[in-house]
């Protein structure tokens, strides 16, 4: 999508600090941290929230194992981080491309905000 910074960076027109990459999906620093480790992790391919990612065959799954792909390539400790897609514009949501935060690295408390 030409207006979508997301896709931008899949394009590699913008500059991001990538993470983990594979044929589905991306993951790099978030600009804003909320802890010590956020990372975001999109699907390549340009869908607004994890809704419309079911109605395209496996790419919820390609993302989960990219998540996991990541946390094990960097060694870090499953024990405390937490996963979490904003769905919407009350729920948070800011960038309409797929996104789901990976935060770590501090006490992380519940419920959110
Ligand atoms: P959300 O509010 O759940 O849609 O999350 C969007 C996230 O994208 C926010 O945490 C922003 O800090 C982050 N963000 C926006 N633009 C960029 C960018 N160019 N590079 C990295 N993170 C970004």
């Amino acid at each position: 999508m030409s207006d979508c910074i997301f896709c931008k960076i899949v394009a590699k027109e913008i500059p991001a600090q990538i993470m983990y990459e594979d044929e589905f999906v991306l993951a790099f620093k978030d600009l804003s941290p909320q802890a010590p480790t956020h990372i975001l992790i999109i699907p390549k391919t340009h869908v607004e929230n994890f809704l419309e990612a079911a109605q395209h065959q496996g790419m919820n799954d390609q993302i989960f194992t990219g998540i996991a792909n990541l946390v094990k390539e960097q060694g870090w400790n499953p024990n405390g981080f937490r996963v979490v897609s904003n769905c919407g514009s009350k729920a948070g949501q800011s960038v309409f491309h797929l996104h789901f935060h990976l935060l770590g690295g501090r006490e992380l408390t519940w419920p959110p905000g």
